[in-house]
């Protein structure tokens, strides 16, 4: 009997069958085995009465976009294919990140602290026999799902939305004036909020399989030696099974959560969820300091993130807009999509405001709503340069020894550069300071990465790179343009007001 087998089979629920279920799902997508759903189809016929203005399919990171606009006066109905509940397991993030609940009124400052069921300091950046770094309030606040979507739910249902559960999304059906939704529902927008393995989601990709994936497992645990600290992005190990591992470990309500992660290309022969958590029970030990027997385990967790180079996903059809994972709007970087919705709510919710004021929901309009961003599009390359794809030769060390170096240089050049790149937002003048710093003073660690990556996804990310310096001027530029805006009529207010927010979204000029 394996490790994971003995571990997780003690553990209260279907743990190992649900491991073995993503596996199977992970060898399907591996092998392009996913039948492309039917579930949109077109009707030139108008609909005639509508009676919702969106319609959000997905409850978890759902619950949030349903709230703010119920909140902002519109008719909103959400249907959830089982019960609205957010998960044991906290969601960590940012402190100021959470301002936007504040901002949109739909938390007050008593239940945002409610809401944080953790608050630890610092965490540790370190890379196998390389550098280590220390910062402050980096993804150091475990935020509660069960509370926060429960507090969501009463100000959605108080501000007039309805909520419908055990209600699948089963099919849409677009029409000039609207869609309706499981022959029930009539709409003026769908929102798709059902993760990434969304119906809607999978048909609009055409059952594209994905470019890359990062598979993540892990445990919360008592029963380690006493530690307020944590980890955001460390290795321990050289490559192993053509992988390089990474850890993440934070103090947790329920004990602390450790969790092993690596990125990989999608090839069928890469190895899987359990592969991976034997990995990590052997290695977990070593890497905390404790013995596995000496751990009370609480809770299992694992899960697989595909990850698309076309991202955000844009929809070919009219009044369809995906929001959260199924949007692939997270940079392949991270797996805090959690996270990535919170940070692009405020947007959201005033760019789908806006949409619906000025009826601009076609998919052309609302493509602005999840625009092409150079930032999300450049972490391409440095998640290229972190995995080695399944028959490529380099040496156990190359991806430590680049890490080290570029996070060294990060340091020298102070907050303003390491935090934001520590939450996935990526800034030109960060990034240019680090190119040129690690390239001058690294020069070898660079040189090794040309062939690792290929010339070709180096000349790709060029173009981004430089489309990420003419983002970031066109944003600092913008606000002399609101004036100008204001004069506008309501349709082409909307179209100028995506723009600005993908200039600012888009060069990482949002991070405050
Ligand atoms: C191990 C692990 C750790 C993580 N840690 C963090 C973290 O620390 N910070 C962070 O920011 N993020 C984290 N994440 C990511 C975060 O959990 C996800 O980004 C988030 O759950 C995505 O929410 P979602 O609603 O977009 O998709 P999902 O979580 O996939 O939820 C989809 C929702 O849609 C519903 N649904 C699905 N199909 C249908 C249908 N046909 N009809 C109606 N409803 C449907 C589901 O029931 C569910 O409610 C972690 C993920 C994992 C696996």
């Amino acid at each position: 009997m394996s490790l994971t087998e003995d571990i997780l089979s003690q553990l209260p629920g279907e743990i190992l069958p649900g491991l073995r279920r993503a596996d199977e799902l992970l060898a399907a997508l591996r092998a392009d085995n996913i039948p492309i759903p039917g579930v949109v189809q077109e009707n030139s016929e108008p609909l005639g009465n509508v009676e919702w203005d969106a319609v959000i399919c997905g409850g978890t990171l759902g619950i949030l976009i349903a709230a703010a606009l119920a909140y902002r006066g519109m008719q909103v109905a959400l249907l959830e294919r089982g019960i609205l509940r957010g998960r044991e397991q906290e969601w960590n993030i940012s402190r100021h990140e959470l301002r936007v609940f504040i901002e949109l009124g739909l938390l007050n400052q008593a239940e945002l602290e409610n809401a944080i069921a953790t608050d630890y300091n610092p965490a540790r950046v370190a890379f196998h026999e390389g550098t280590e770094i220390w910062v402050e309030d980096v993804l150091n606040i475990g935020v509660n799902p069960v509370y926060l979507l429960e507090t969501l739910k009463q100000k959605f249902l108080a501000a007039g939305g309805k909520l419908f559960e055990n209600t699948p999304f089963q099919s849409a059906v677009v029409h000039p004036d609207g869609v309706i939704v499981n022959n029930q529902f009539k709409t003026r927008l769908l929102l798709d909020a059902m993760g990434h393995f969304s119906l809607i989601s999978q048909q609009a990709r055409n059952g594209k399989k994905p470019d890359a994936l990062c598979l993540v497992v892990g445990t919360c645990a008592t029963g380690f030696p006493e530690n307020r600290t944590g980890d955001l992005l460390l290795s321990n190990t050289s490559l192993q099974n053509q992988c390089q591992y990474f850890w993440e470990a934070f103090p947790a309500q329920d004990g602390r959560t450790t969790y092993m992660f690596t990125y990989m290309d999608a090839s069928p022969q890469r190895l899987n969820l359990e592969a991976l958590f034997e990995d990590y029970l052997r290695l977990m030990p070593d890497y905390q300091g404790v013995k596995l027997n000496q751990l009370e385990i609480k809770r299992a967790l694992f899960g697989f993130f595909p990850s698309y180079r076309q991202s955000p996903l844009q929809t070919p059809w009219h009044r369809i807009l995906p929001v959260g994972d199924s949007s692939g709007s997270q940079s392949p970087l991270s797996f805090g999509g959690f996270g990535a919705m919170v940070r692009h709510l405020h947007r959201l919710t005033v760019g789908i405001d806006e949409a619906l004021q000025a009826d601009e929901l076609s998919a052309k309009a609302l493509s602005l709503l999840q625009p092409y961003q150079p930032n999300l599009t450049v972490t391409w390359l440095f998640q290229k340069a972190m995995s080695v794809s399944g028959n490529q030769q380099i040496h156990p060390q190359q991806i430590n020894q680049l890490l080290s170096a570029v996070f060294v240089e990060m340091q020298k050049l102070g907050e303003p550069v390491l935090k934001p790149f520590l939450q996935d937002v990526i800034q030109f003048s960060g990034l240019s300071k680090t190119l040129v710093k690690t390239g001058l003073l690294h020069p070898l660690e660079v040189i090794k990465v040309v062939p690792q990556v290929g010339l070709f996804a180096l000349l790709d990310w060029t173009i981004h790179y430089s489309n990420l310096g003419i983002y970031s001027a066109l944003s600092s530029f913008s606000p002399v343009l609101e004036p100008w805006i204001q004069k506008m009529s309501t349709s082409q207010q909307y179209f100028w007001h995506r723009w600005i927010d993908s200039w600012k979204y888009g060069s990482g000029g949002d991070y405050s």
